[in-house]
């Protein structure tokens, strides 16, 4: 007997495709934009400051630092903590490229790890085994939006000397044991795409508590020299210098004021992602063959992804399957991630090979991100529901 899946010919629960992100421009945003573009400064500006207080206000951090994209912060990151040749720095390998590939533009070497089974976090244990005297600093992933387990990285990082720098594209308005995402770790990257939580087109910005490292990473991102346009201007000097290999990795203004206006939202946002996962987590539970992801004790999520896992063992199908069935119902589901170490760089470059981290491994065969974005209504979220059924009607066994 034929399904109903609109895969093998029946109707589609949605005619338009629901999207798995989407950026949410209001009016004000729009309006704060073309003021800017309409003034004096289009760049180096005094939206670029603004927008950093406004950001260090959300965060809780002493000081934050705007750049070009969330792979210019990573970037940024490593320059501030001196990485370069010789010097590891540890990653675990359910992200995006960028996570490592920061780490090889300073000409350090990433050193991979195996994830959580249960969160897909980085394993504290599994960075322990890692860690030798080069190690300068781990990357950690607050994948899909939940921060990773800091107070045991931060027991490691102690007894060892090294920094935690927290990947936190994902995680912008979550937190660890009570204090703001941003002001845990050592350094904090965000990423400012339209996927993420709030954006700026593309952008990205750092975070920090260490006066120091922050002054590198502001330095970094304007070719390594010491002064601004604007404070020169202020100064009346057209003297400057450069004191180390730099970067033009700097946001616009008109970019600023989009992010420091999306960022008035981020705590209704994500509230509305929260209680979107929680949707999906009641539901889920009709469905034997799939479940959300493991909680860690002490973490507030802030739901960038809602990443469902299918337990392969219960249905007919794999994911390949189920992912083709979702998007012919209008369901617009997504994979986060191939494991870093399986791209084809990595392997020709630093030897890594299909099989070194079977967690990371046996869960990217099994993982779906579902839609997920505030302007989603819980009617949409019901579409996903009502797709899913009838997946589990046609493959669960
Ligand atoms: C989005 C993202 C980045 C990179 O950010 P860009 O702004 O796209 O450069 C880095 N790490 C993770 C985990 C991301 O999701």
């Amino acid at each position: 007997m034929p399904s109903d899946l609109a895969l093998e010919g029946g109707t589609p629960v949605r005619s338009k495709l629901l999207p798995y992100g989407r950026q949410w421009i209001s009016d004000d945003d729009i309006a704060a934009v073309v003021a800017t573009l309409r003034g004096d400064w289009l760049t180096t500006g005094p939206a670029v400051g603004v927008f950093e207080q406004a950001l260090a206000g959300v965060t809780g951090a002493a000081d934050a630092v705007a750049v070009s994209s969330g792979t210019a912060a990573l970037h940024a990151a490593m320059f501030a903590l001196q990485v370069g040749p010789g010097d590891e720095v540890i990653v675990p390998v359910m992200t995006f490229a960028a996570s490592s590939n920061c780490v090889i533009y300073q000409g350090g070497t990433p050193v991979f790890v195996d994830v959580d089974p249960q969160t897909l976090l980085i394993d504290p244990a599994e960075v322990e085994r890692r860690i030798t005297p080069r190690t300068k600093a781990v990357v950690a992933v607050d994948y899909a939006g939940q921060p990773a387990d800091y107070g045991a990285l931060r027991t490691l990082a102690d007894r060892h000397g090294f920094k935690i720098v927290a990947d936190a594209a994902h995680s912008l308005g979550g937190s660890y044991r009570g204090t703001p995402v941003g002001a845990v770790a050592d350094l904090s990257t965000f990423s400012f795409h339209p996927v993420k939580h709030v954006t700026s087109g593309e952008g990205g910005a750092i975070t920090s508590n260490d006066p120091a490292l922050a002054a590198r990473t502001r330095m970094f991102r304007t070719h390594g020299i010491t002064s601004d346009a604007r404070q020169r201007e202020a100064a009346g000097s057209w003297f400057y210098e450069m004191v180390e290999l730099g970067y033009n990795y700097r946001l616009t203004d008109f970019q600023c004021v989009l992010v420091t206006s999306q960022l008035k939202h981020l705590g209704e946002w994500v509230a509305r992602r929260q209680a979107l996962a929680a949707r999906y987590d009641a539901a889920l539970q009709a469905f034997p063959w799939v479940s959300g992801l493991g909680h860690l004790p002490g973490a507030c999520h802030a739901y960038h992804l809602y990443v469902a896992r299918l337990d392969t063992d219960r249905l007919s199908v794999d994911r390949a399957r189920v992912f083709a069935a979702l998007r012919a119902e209008g369901i617009g589901v997504n994979v986060h991630y191939i494991p870093v170490h399986l791209h084809p760089y990595y392997q020709q470059n630093l030897g890594t090979r299909p099989g070194d981290f079977p967690r990371a491994e046996a869960a990217y065969e099994q993982i779906l991100s579902l839609p997920l974005f505030p302007m989603m209504e819980d009617g949409d979220v019901d579409d996903v529901v009502r797709a899913l059924e009838k997946v589990g009607r046609a493959y669960a066994v």
